[in-house]
């Protein structure tokens, strides 16, 4: 097992330990709440650091750009000298890493490409493609603004600008401003370490013989992949067979993992031990949700301290819960602060059929109408074990908790799959 951030504290026990459903908000909050952030922090280089969080604030040193440049390739001039038939005289060039160290004065131009610093006295550029240069001399025809074409000075980024807040989750561009300040190296939280294992007597790995009653195991790849995708690396820790000792086994030896997750064994059938062996080897923060796929849903927190997620054995379940509890949690405790993925509203082109009591995440296409109208239509079947609805789909349609459905042509919430962190 490997060596884990830190030991964490046991966690109490409270009034949503009890078998009445919690809301898939009401969940995610006790799981959030319960969770404390990392406070191991190492510095790595910015070009290993996307999707990384920032332990300590990023604030520009420099103003970007630094120094007065061109926006096009053309000519340096005064802008007040651009009278009609004004001729120009060329006296030198200022080249992108190749200053011209003069002054510009009345009638003078200097040739500059874009990113070359503005050499003194001027003021605007005049584009290439509006000059005709003779002899070292061109004339101008258009009238020409101050400022034409100037990039100043902290137009970008100001020096002493925040650049990244603590907690924030480095992208792409954040790094390219850090790249940009001159910083090779930054201070994120450690990552978590983070076991996944399945459980199922009938789960076979890829590299076993299909037989009747047998199925390939699917969850640990899908519930690594969603990890990895939202920047979390973990550690496979195989299958466990449905009896209680092995995983209580598995249990009692993740002592160096910050995160332990499990699929299947955790409804109420005659092989499911997931629960009760968490009850007994840690605490149980909650097990029901009423959200379809994945009602059943254990959480909780192991004796040495890991934080425990059962999710559900289908594999539509397995994924939503764990895009909607799992992820923010590991990303909790590295610091982020959770944000919900933005929601917005699609014209249903099916009548989607629900019962009272669940929230639904049902599968959708959505698409653009030839009158640029969002729409949305179901992926077909919407049971629990149906993994190609995740596959056809781009987003979940979010029908709320007493929703009975919704008709064709209705409003619906949708939620693009672009948008969640893991897919
Ligand atoms: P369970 O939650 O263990 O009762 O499993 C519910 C359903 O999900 C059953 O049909 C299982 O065969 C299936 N299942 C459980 N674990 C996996 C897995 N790792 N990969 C694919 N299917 C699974
Ligand atoms: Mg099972």
């Amino acid at each position: 097992m490997p060596q884990k951030n830190q030991p964490g504290s046991k966690l109490h026990s409270n009034e949503n330990t009890n078998t009445s459903a919690l809301t898939v908000d009401e969940a995610r909050s006790a799981i959030l709440s319960s969770i404390e952030r990392t406070t191991l922090i190492e510095t790595i280089q910015i070009t290993a650091a996307v999707g990384r969080t920032i332990a300590a604030e990023q604030v520009a040193k420099i103003a970007i750009p630094p120094f007065r440049n061109s926006a096009m390739d053309g000519y340096a001039i005064r802008s007040k000298d651009a009278v009609a038939d004004q001729t120009f005289k060329i006296i030198g060039k200022s080249l992108a890493g190749h200053p011209f160290n003069g002054t510009i004065k009345a009638g003078e131009a200097v040739r500059i490409t874009t990113g070359a610093p503005i050499p003194e006295g001027a003021d605007a550029i005049v584009i290439q493609e509006l000059v005709n240069v003779d002899r070292g001399t061109f004339t101008t025809t258009a009238s020409i603004s101050a400022q034409q074409y100037i990039r100043n000075p902290g137009d970008d980024i100001q020096s002493g600008q925040l650049l990244c807040a603590t907690g924030s989750r480095l992208t792409t561009a954040d790094i390219g401003l850090l790249a940009a300040q001159g910083v090779s190296h930054i201070d994120v939280f450690a990552t978590p370490k983070v076991g996944v294992f399945s459980t199922g007597d009938e789960l076979l790995t890829s590299t076993e013989e299909l037989t009747h009653g047998r199925i390939f195991d699917s969850n640990r790849a899908t519930i690594c992949t969603m990890l990895k995708n939202a920047g979390i690396e973990s550690i496979d820790l195989g299958i466990c067979k449905d009896d209680r000792q092995s995983i209580d086994n598995v249990m009692q030896s993740a002592s160096g993992f910050d995160f332990v997750l499990s699929s299947g064994g955790v409804s109420v059938g005659e092989a499911d031990y997931v629960k009760d062996a968490l009850e007994a080897n840690g605490d149980l923060l909650f097990w029901k949700v009423a959200m379809k796929p994945g009602k059943p849903l254990v959480t909780g927190k192991l004796a040495d301290g890991s934080y425990y997620f059962g999710l559900p054995g289908n594999p539509v379940s397995s994924m939503v819960t764990c895009l909607q509890f799992v992820i923010p949690a590991i990303h909790a405790f590295s610091g982020v602060k959770y944000s919900a993925p933005p929601v917005i509203q699609a014209r249903c082109l099916d009548s989607l059929k629900k019962e009272s009591g669940r929230f639904e995440f049902q599968r959708g296409i959505a698409s653009i109408a030839e009158n640029n109208e969002l729409t949305v239509s179901t992926t077909g079947l919407q049971d629990s074990h149906v993994l190609s609805s995740m596959s056809k789909a781009n987003c979940f349609i979010c029908l709320d908790q007493f929703a009975d459905g919704a008709g064709i042509d209705e409003m619906v919430n949708i939620v693009f799959f672009s948008a969640i962190n893991g897919l």
